[in-house]
């Protein structure tokens, strides 16, 4: 075992190296535009792209033209919200969100909200789980989009995306969905999700980073997107600009791996957090875990430990690799506004860990993680000044 041991897969997993391995040569001799329409080298690596978008598309049970490539989830996001949003002027201005989105989600709304469109966002019970119910209260004539994400990044909670899909489906109101945390780790189905858009990234399933894609329902008439990169009108004009071929293919290695391989690595990865769970439960006084106990990521543990800051952990703690609740890449070291929105007081929010289990996780981590937290909280709570008896 060497350390540090990476326990913080919800930011970013590692390269599987059979996604390397396939990637390599599309880094090489292969160097073809995916568009070169004229010679060789770009029929093989639109080939090699057509290829990718048919496994991206299995993995979520969607068609192949139904796969738009980007840049990642925050590109996808962007696309969907803004694009949905855009095209559907003449219909309404109002978008329902909630309190527990990505960053990716609640900051387009807020540049929607500056533009004059009107945001709706929802709160969520204290495991972190939006009511159905809220949505169809929430949706009006005037609602031209419903945006909630499938799982969520801190604590790991399912959202009831499947209802959710259905009620908008009922109303005619598009539903699109962040799924970059569900994707390869549990199964997703666009068609049981009932979803129209659904973005997710390569880099959260063991595949490169810098490559995502956009689920956007095929129906006649077309989903009505508004293009937010205009150029060569690569991706049917939905997303100009020269595909990245080797993250492309990198990703459709890491979904054919998530598809055969997803079901026993989740029961594997969920037993190590159990485990985790566990051993520091039997060991520590005081600490509670969040999310939805029943429906969370397998790979997820956000575990408060009360009198022992988030901070002061990870400065003493610098062999595993965790995150504080917040660590979405923004500068902001506010509290989370995902703890907040569950009802956690800020100094409980403060004193909360996220712990994100994967692929090459080991148990043998696992146990030396379990001890470092023990004695590492422990540590810190004794040095804690006693409060006097009242
Ligand atoms: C990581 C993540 C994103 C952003 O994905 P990128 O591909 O890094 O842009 C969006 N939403 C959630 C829930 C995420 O976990």
């Amino acid at each position: 075992m060497t350390t540090p041991v990476y326990l913080d897969n919800h930011a970013t997993t590692k390269v599987d190296p059979r996604v390397l391995a396939a990637m390599l040569p599309w880094f090489g001799e292969e160097y073809g535009n995916a568009s070169s329409r004229q010679h060789a080298f770009g029929w093989r690596a639109e080939a090699a792209v057509e290829l990718a978008r048919g496994r991206v598309a299995r993995l979520i049970g969607a068609e192949s033209r139904e796969v738009i490539f980007t840049s990642g989830a925050t590109e996808s996001i962007n696309l969907a919200i803004k694009g949905i949003v855009q095209a559907g002027t003449s219909r309404g201005n109002h978008v329902v969100t909630s309190a527990v989105e990505h960053p990716a989600v609640l900051d387009t709304c807020r540049a929607l909200e500056r533009q004059g469109v009107e945001v709706t966002v929802l709160p969520v019970d204290r495991h972190g789980r939006v009511a159905p119910e809220d949505v169809t209260r929430a949706i009006t004539p005037r609602t031209v989009l419903v945006s909630i994400m499938t799982a969520n990044n801190e604590v790991g909670t399912l959202e009831p995306v499947a209802a959710i899909g259905s009620l908008c489906a009922e109303r005619g109101v598009p539903f699109h969905s962040d799924a970059a945390q569900a994707v390869g780790r549990v199964p997703v189905d666009v068609r049981t999700m009932n979803v129209t858009a659904l973005s997710f990234s390569a880099h959260k399933m063991y595949g490169p980073k810098g490559v995502g894609a956009l689920y956007l329902r095929s129906t006649r008439p077309p989903v009505p997107l508004v293009p937010q990169m205009d150029g060569g009108g690569h991706e049917r004009g939905l997303r100009s600009g020269t595909l990245n071929v080797p993250g492309i293919v990198g990703f459709g290695e890491a979904a054919s791996i998530a598809l055969a391989e997803q079901q026993g690595e989740a029961d594997r990865i969920r037993g190590l957090r159990d485990r985790l769970e566990a051993g520091l439960a039997a060991a520590l006084p005081d600490i509670t875990v969040n999310g939805d106990p029943s429906g969370r990521l397998p790979h997820n543990a956000s575990i408060t430990f009360v009198g022992a800051r988030a901070d002061r952990i990870m400065m003493e703690m610098k062999d595993v690799a965790v995150s504080a609740g917040s660590a979405c890449g923004s500068a902001d070291a506010g509290p989370s506004h995902v703890l907040k929105a569950l009802g956690l007081a800020p100094a409980a929010a403060a004193s909360t860990l996220r712990f994100g289990l994967g692929r090459f996780t080991t148990e043998e981590e696992i146990d030396y993680t379990i001890r470092r937290v023990v004695e590492t909280v422990a540590a810190i709570r004794a040095r804690m000044p006693k409060l006097e008896p009242a």
